[in-house]
């Protein structure tokens, strides 16, 4: 190995993602994916987009797309931006608004790419330590030099702010960008967007990836003011002219325009989820409140990795993280019922009474 990569591989620790297993078929509670497949309008779509047309490249702005989530949200085309999955934009995000001089503000229990980007990109940043409860001390995220990034609800602790919290945080960071990643807002918090027209400061950033059941066709997007929108286009153009191919520019389309399929899929997760938690709970369970489409977990009576190799051995991936705080939690997707009816079943038979 040359000297060159060999001190980038130490000085850089890259994102792990949640195994996709090849070995054998689990029930995967592990990634967060959607268990009700994408709305079969989706799928013809897909299939109609399957043609000759796929020798041209696609259109570079995704117009109809942008056009679709700008009516959908009530903004102009030019307060949207697209990217190959959420995590691009905010890769691309780091790029354009954070800086080498600035330290910007996270928590020290969030979603581990900003770490990542911030590593990659030279931006320093600091850890705001969350309460014990994996409550945000919303007044340490005053003031921030860079920038504030978070995710609302955060993950994996799936804890919701208030709008009243964020409104705080866009208050106190006027001159500095605020992005609020709600990967996870479709399964019951308040969305940030409608902050967008009064704090040119605020980019939100979502994904088709849960609440649309779409994490295999890779479409994320950020809402905020057009010159934050420049800013990101100016950033893409200069990686890479069509992060979105064809038909993932017409499927999404499709599941954002298929309100009645997304309502009733979210509805049924969210009703799932607060069922799961309350038979978790009267197991022993200590279950923080969600408002996602996981739950985040643990038990006074067995250890959160001794689970997770028991559930393994049946056949049920869950998450764990690598992270002294965390380190006795469990992150469970919450599934289709019967998936999460199997999981409950098992859990009893390895959880101590
Ligand atoms: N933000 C958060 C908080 C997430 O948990 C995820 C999913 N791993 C993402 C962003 C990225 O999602 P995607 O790239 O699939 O849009």
């Amino acid at each position: 190995m040359s000297k060159f990569w060999s001190e980038l591989a130490k000085s850089l620790e890259p994102y792990t993602p949640g195994e996709q297993p090849k070995d054998k078929k689990y029930i995967k509670l592990n990634t967060n994916e959607n268990p009700y497949g994408p709305s079969s309008k989706v799928i013809e779509a897909l299939k109609d987009g399957a043609n000759d047309n796929l020798k041209l490249y696609p259109d570079p702005n995704g117009d109809e797309l942008r056009k679709t989530i700008a009516d959908y949200y009530g903004l102009k085309d030019e307060q949207v931006f697209l990217g190959n999955g959420s995590d691009e934009v905010l890769a691309f995000s780091f790029m354009a608004f954070f800086n080498p001089n600035e330290p910007i503000l996270f928590p020290d229990i969030t979603y581990s790419f900003y770490k990542v980007y911030s590593n990659i990109y030279n931006i320093p940043y600091e850890e705001v330590k969350l309460n014990k409860d994996f409550s945000v001390p919303i007044n340490k995220l005053h003031h921030s030099k860079g920038g504030v990034i978070l995710p609302n609800p955060n993950a994996p602790t799936g804890i919701c702010l208030s709008l009243k919290s964020i409104e705080e945080i866009l208050q106190f960071n006027k001159e500095k960008i605020v992005i609020i990643d709600e990967a996870y807002i479709d399964f019951g918090g308040n969305s940030a967007v409608g902050f967008i027209d009064q704090y040119p400061n605020l980019l939100v950033v979502q994904t088709l990836s849960k609440s649309r059941s779409l994490a295999g066709l890779r479409v994320g997007f950020a809402l905020g003011h057009k010159d934050l929108i420049s800013a990101l286009n100016y950033v893409k153009n200069s990686i890479n002219s069509y992060p979105l191919d064809r038909l993932a520019l017409c499927g999404a389309v499709q599941a954002i325009k298929d309100e009645e399929y997304f309502q009733e899929t979210k509805n049924k997760i969210i009703e799932t989820r607060e069922k799961v938690s309350q038979e978790l709970k009267s197991m022993g369970f200590l279950v923080i409140p969600s408002l996602t489409n996981f739950i985040f977990m643990s038990h006074t009576k067995i250890h959160a990795k001794e689970l997770l190799y028991s559930l393994r051995e049946r056949g049920i991936l869950v998450r764990h993280f690598n992270h002294a705080r965390i380190d006795n939690h469990l992150r469970v997707t919450i599934g289709s019922e019967e998936e999460m009816n199997t999981f409950i079943r098992i859990l009893r038979e390895i959880v101590p009474v």
